[in-house]
């Protein structure tokens, strides 16, 4: 019956609205970089309703969207997002890093939420159009190492107070610069700056949750990229910086199971009482922690070029098995995974820094039930796991190895 059918979301139907006053791009480190976010000239927007199904997409220029106020959005948190790169490689192409998985992860986070379905090859379409359209410009050739955060975002937008499954949606895509504090010489000269390298040595300090502050639960929706698993946590977040810790290292339960740290997954090498070495993670099946691109990509790296040196554990483990490990000494590494892991500090001069960190970034401190545990760090051969899987997503990213995580556009 055609009356009852509805639309694919179909990218070959995107409808271009070029930018007629596009902004020019800020330099990288100036003010107009910091102030707010300075999103490109374009975003992609496209509607959904329960009864025609997806709309064709559109192209058009960055700006306000218009919500009635009883937009279910508004009310219950009916939202799920993404956030993924696009990266200006060393040898001039731009690049995404598997954006198919972020494009699936959206369809689970969407699903979730009760927001609509819909073919997650024709949402990787969508950003590869938008970053098509701006990434030129918004990432010259003259910039190798930069790069764009994309944000694509789903919410429903249903005109009704009612507490019900939404009958309308709006998806849309955006593209923002992160800005860059001063080290000086750019993002490219971060390796070459001496107190960089100093304070990256330091490493994160994480503030290990209690038992009142929980990020996610059995049967709760921590698994999905979903608005209402952040703003909940930013109290917690607030209070963790507030006393010189970089993140939440979110733990749950009685046996204070490690979960993830702030919005990014965790992961520690340690040696067993055994002997073996072992890159140890949360699982994914108790669909507590996210699905993380990096955490995947870190875990089949390490299955496939360090086999021979550790063993890959995707387990529930707690903080006492952590604690226990630092204590005998048998704590190698621990480390933060995720798209937008940076650390941020102060060099001797006191000058701000940002460290892009290369999606992993290590662990030196974990404060748990008010005692500091020291997590070696990248001095002598501590760290060299991180420090390796690191520069493997490196060259992948920015084009220095030919892998088919690096999708050209
Ligand atoms: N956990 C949470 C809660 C996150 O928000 C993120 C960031 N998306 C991650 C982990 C890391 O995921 P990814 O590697 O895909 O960025």
């Amino acid at each position: 019956d055609p009356t009852t059918q509805v639309n694919e979301l179909d990218a070959s139907k995107l409808i271009f609205e070029r930018n007629k006053s596009p902004k020019a791009v800020p330099e990288p480190n100036s003010p107009e970089s910091w102030a707010q976010n300075v999103c490109t000239d374009h975003m992609i927007t496209c509607s959904w309703t329960s009864s025609a199904g997806w709309s064709a997409p559109y192209l058009k220029p960055y700006g306000p969207l218009s919500l009635m106020p009883t937009a279910s959005v508004l009310h219950y948190a009916t939202e799920c997002f993404e956030g993924l790169k696009l990266y200006r490689g060393y040898d001039g192409k731009l690049r995404l890093f598997r954006p198919d998985r972020n494009s699936r992860r959206m369809l689970n986070s969407a699903t979730r939420i009760a927001l609509p379905e819909f073919d997650p090859k024709e949402l990787q379409k969508l950003i590869e159009a938008l970053v098509a359209t701006d990434g030129e410009k918004w990432l010259p050739k003259s910039r190798p190492g930069s790069f764009l955060y994309l944000r694509p975002t789903m919410i429903a937008n249903d005109n009704h107070l009612g507490v019900r499954i939404p009958n309308e949606a709006l998806l849309y895509i955006f593209a923002c610069i992160f800005p860059s504090f001063d080290t000086g010489r750019g993002t490219a000269g971060l390796d070459a700056n001496p107190a960089f390298r100093e304070k990256e040595r330091l490493g994160l300090k994480l503030l290990a949750s209690k038992e009142d502050t929980v990020r996610a639960w059995p049967g709760g929706f921590g698994f999905a990229k979903v608005g209402a698993n952040y703003g909940p946590s930013l109290i917690a977040q607030g209070e963790a910086k507030a006393r010189g810790f970089d993140q939440v290292l979110w733990l749950l339960g009685k046996e204070c199971d490690v979960t993830e740290a702030g919005a990014s997954n965790f992961f520690v090498v340690w040696r067993t009482r055994e002997g073996k070495v072992q890159l140890v993670t949360a699982p994914l099946g108790d669909k507590i922690i996210l699905d993380g691109v990096t955490r995947r990509s870190v875990l089949e790296l390490a299955r496939d070029r360090l086999s021979g040196q550790l063993e890959v554990v995707e387990r529930r483990y707690t903080m006492c098995e952590v604690e226990e490990a630092v204590e005998e000494g048998r704590l190698l590494e621990a480390f933060a995974a995720g798209t937008a892991v940076r650390v941020m500090s102060q060099n001797q001069g006191g000058n701000l820094l940002t460290n892009l960190q290369y999606f992993i970034a290590p662990v030196a401190k974990i404060n748990f039930r008010g005692t500091d545990l020291e997590i070696p760090t990248s001095e002598g051969d501590s760290g060299k796991y991180a420090a390796a899987l690191k520069t493997w997503l490196k060259e992948i990213m920015y084009g220095q190895k030919q892998h088919e995580w690096g999708v050209v556009v």
